[in-house]
């Protein structure tokens, strides 16, 4: 192989480029990116950024002797636009010729129906930068969406003195990852911080001044930010000969089936340790970014391409609260607090599907719920996880 190209210029793309590098690749790598930034971690945008207390300097991912070091054409600002074979198609009409491609494009906001062009969302340092500007003291703030976007901004924009409601059409907050007893109970210090969250609430409408529900109500707002999710950034793909399923399908090596093609990322669906999933985390990016890259230098060289095997990991500043997360959690789950307490804001909780541990959530408690990871690693029963929650110090 003499020309890489790597589509999409975030986290996993970047660590995509520097493990080619590192694991010795001196051939001529194409980095495309849609933004026109360097590229930058995404996880301070809600929150140092948002609260203006970092500029966007500071979130570049590499100080400019890194990147330059790297030795990358740099193809930013341009989005991909078809894939055939190796051959990246450009939005300019040009074209680029490489004989390997990692996809590392990331996932799209999704939008409400109708949702005006005005409002907020934040994927973006530019989206970022634009709410940044309107979160003064009295406003008030209506965020959409009670996931990570929405529960972090909301968290923000209190602290910077608004008036915050958040809307969620769930029963619960975070329920997909956390469960609903679990989804209450971390998010519980936004009510200690006077911003309500409402669940199973339907949105009719945005209007200038006012979130209008399906029920007629009106909920005043003079800033209004969605985070309802995101979907794989893939269209684009459609009649590349991948398959595409909410994700770019990969079997466990990150592999997509085409010759010489990989993904990783927000993007990719995988088989990790005998289970089809995508992940939608900054540890999952910035791993399979790295070990996309190696197993396709990997095969070029004739080896083995190794399975990427991760416990899926995230984690999520609210006020003062820190919500670490270990594993999956099934829907059926049983989840038993092991430690501190939900009143006092601090404690871990462990979930188990009656035979095995499947996750461990800690609240402000990192030395703690960290102790649980290599119970997950080596697939730990329930009985021994409580074992040693058992041990643990008050
Ligand atoms: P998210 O975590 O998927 O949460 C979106 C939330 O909005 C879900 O609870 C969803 O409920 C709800 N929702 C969907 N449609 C709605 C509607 N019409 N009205 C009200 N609520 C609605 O997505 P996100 O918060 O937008 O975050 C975007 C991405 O950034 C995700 O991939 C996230 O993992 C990532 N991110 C991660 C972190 C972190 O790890 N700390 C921080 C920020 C962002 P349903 O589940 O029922 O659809």
């Amino acid at each position: 192989m003499e020309h890489v190209a790597v589509i999409g210029s975030s986290l996993a793309g970047l660590r995509a480029s520097e493990s080619l590098r590192q694991e010795g690749f001196t051939g001529r790598i194409t980095l495309i990116g849609e933004e026109t930034h360097m590229p930058y971690d995404r996880p301070p945008l809600s929150k140092k950024v948002l609260a203006g207390e970092w500029e966007p300097d500071r979130i570049l991912l590499r100080k400019p002797d890194d990147f330059a070091s790297l030795d990358l054409t740099w193809q930013l600002g341009l989005r991909a636009t078809s894939l055939n074979g190796t051959t990246v198609g450009l939005a300019d009409g040009t074209a680029i010729q490489a004989d390997g491609v990692i996809i590392a494009v990331g996932a799209a906001t999704r939008r409400l129906p109708g949702q005006p062009d005005w409002t907020h969302e934040v994927r973006t340092l530019d989206d970022t930068m634009r709410l940044r500007d309107e979160l003064r003291e009295g406003q008030r703030v209506v965020v959409i969406g009670a996931g990570f976007i929405g529960l972090e901004v909301a968290a923000t924009a209190r602290e910077r003195g608004c008036d915050v409601v958040v809307l969620e059409g769930a029963p619960a907050p975070l329920i997909r990852g956390l469960g609903a007893e679990m989804g209450h109970a971390v998010t519980l210090v936004h009510g200690d911080h006077g911003v309500p969250i409402r669940c199973g609430i339907g949105v009719a409408t945005i209007e200038r001044d006012a979130v209008v529900l399906t029920d007629g109500e009106r909920v005043p707002a003079d800033v209004v930010v969605v985070g309802i999710g995101v979907s794989p950034d893939v269209a684009w793909l459609e009649g590349s000969g991948l398959e595409l399923r909410d994700g770019i399908v990969c079997d466990a090596t990150m592999w997509t089936g085409q010759p010489g093609v990989y993904a990783a990322g927000d993007c990719a669906r995988w088989i990790n340790a005998g289970t089809e999933m995508r992940v939608e985390h900054w540890t999952n990016a910035a791993e399979q970014g790295a070990f996309a890259a190696k197993n396709l230098l990997a095969v070029d060289r004739g080896d083995e391409p190794a399975p990427y095997v991760a416990v899926p990991f995230f984690w999520s500043d609210q006020y003062d609260s820190r919500i670490q997360f270990l594993g999956r959690a099934g829907a059926n789950d049983e989840v038993r607090v092991v430690h501190g307490s939900i009143e006092s804001r601090k404690f871990t909780a462990l979930y188990g599907n009656g035979e095995r541990l499947t996750a461990a959530l800690g609240v402000t408690s990192p030395r703690i719920v960290m102790r649980f990871r290599k119970l997950l690693v080596d697939g730990a029963t329930w009985a021994e996880a409580l074992e040693l929650a058992a041990s643990l110090p008050a």
